[in-house]
């Protein structure tokens, strides 16, 4: 029997999700539309309605704020700026509270930047995904490389405080030099942040449909290997510290690195409110999120309905390997005695064999109170995850 655990201590986070696109990318399975920019103000409308009057228990100071999408770009900076008092009203956000906003490079120029930049964002990401223009074409992006570099300086120049950028390794047409060129032509514009992800082919999007088809080559898993090693290697020769198995942060001495606030939450078991078609949100040992069609979210808040469309009430077990699953995804991996004393119980001794046999095949190390996967484990991260699920009975 393992205790369920307090409301974690520290403040939360808060998710806003736009969802329009104008055009949608291959691999995409995010909540979005393409081609209903006329469901935008009231689309509005029921996202401030829902900041305002739902999600009761969800933590009341917040330091971070996060625009998702979708295209939050999309935004005009009159918009942005309403989004954010509306949080501000509802919530208590505390000074220096990190708000970022996702763009994509076709929507910005310098002075599109600085009207996000006026509306209170301080952090912006960039969906770069790769800059070769074969690959751009083939997974439908609106934009070329130049573009997506121009929209880096751009932001750069606008001063904006922090630019992120993402990539996609693997994605249909990619080859390694292809990929080389990607990393060190943007690595030279010095962005802070780069969040690097490997295509995922198990979702249902129209490019796993071509491959499934034989249409389109899926990439083999060593390539995609390769290109995670060679990633680590490139951005941590070149100043950023891998702080996540997917991102890596800035480092310039004497400053904090430059490491994403708001997905710490999601890494560190920290509660986060969110608002928006298909947002989720963590709470009170409640994940919930909202339905993923557009106008039945807009008629729920309408008619003052919760759009809530699933709600799940963790048993403590199932919570507590959501946290180890999410914390062994940071480079510092997770304080056994910490999250033992939440859990009220022995986190080395009730998951002793698990460690020993990852100890044992080089996936993971420990020392002291932290427990932590080696560079191979974070790359074969799936295999210490499945073999932590079920090692505790449920309750
Ligand atoms: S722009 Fe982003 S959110 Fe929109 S379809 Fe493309 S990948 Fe998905």
């Amino acid at each position: 029997m393992i205790a369920r655990p307090p409301e974690p201590e520290g403040p939360g986070g808060v998710y806003i999700h736009i969802p329009f696109c104008s055009r949608r990318c291959t691999y995409c399975d995010f909540a979005t539309v393409a081609g209903r920019d006329d469901a935008m103000e009231p689309y509005l409308a029921a996202l401030h309605r829902e900041i305002a009057e739902l999600q009761h228990g969800a933590p009341q100071v917040i330091d971070t704020i996060f625009f998702g999408g979708g295209t939050p770009s999309r935004l005009t900076g009159s918009q942005i700026y309403d989004l954010v008092q509306a949080v501000r009203n509802r919530f208590d956000v505390l000074p220096g509270a990190e708000i970022t906003l996702e763009s994509n490079p076709e929507d910005l120029s310098a002075e599109a930047v600085a009207r996000i930049r006026d509306a209170g964002v301080g952090r912006l990401t960039i969906g770069v995904q790769s800059l070769d223009p074969k690959v751009l074409r083939e997974v439908g992006r609106g934009h070329d490389g130049d573009r997506a570099l121009k929209a880096v300086e751009d932001a750069r120049a606008a001063n904006i405080g922090q630019v992120a950028v993402d990539l996609i390794a693997g994605l249909p047409g990619e080859d390694p030099g292809g990929w080389t060129a990607t990393l060190r032509r943007l690595a030279v514009l010095r962005p802070d942040h780069f969040s690097v992800y490997l295509l995922e082919t198990d979702k249902d999007t129209p490019l796993t449909r071509a491959m499934q088809a034989g249409r389109t080559a899926r990439p083999e898993d060593d390539d995609l290997a390769d290109a995670w090693e060679e990633t680590t290697d490139y951005l941590e020769s070149v100043g950023y510290r891998q702080y996540e198995i997917s991102n890596f942060a800035r480092t310039v001495p004497g400053e904090r690195d430059r490491v994403s606030r708001h997905n710490l939450k999601y890494w560190q078991d920290l509660p986060y409110a969110g608002f928006g078609l298909g947002a989720h949100a963590y709470h009170q040992g409640e994940r919930r999120g909202n339905r993923r069609d557009l106008d039945g979210y807009i008629s729920d808040l309408a008619a003052g309905r919760d759009p809530v469309a699933e709600l799940d009430r963790w048993d403590p077990v199932r919570r507590l390997e959501e946290t180890l699953f999410m914390g062994l995804r940071l480079r510092e991996g997770v304080d056994a005695t910490r999250i033992g004393a939440r859990y009220g119980l022995d986190l080395q001794e009730s998951y002793r064999t698990v460690w020993e046999n990852a100890e044992q095949q080089g996936l993971l190390v420990r020392s002291g109170d932290r427990i932590r996967l080696t560079r191979t484990g974070r790359l074969q991260s799936n295999a210490v995850f499945g073999a932590l699920l079920g090692h505790l009975p449920l309750e």
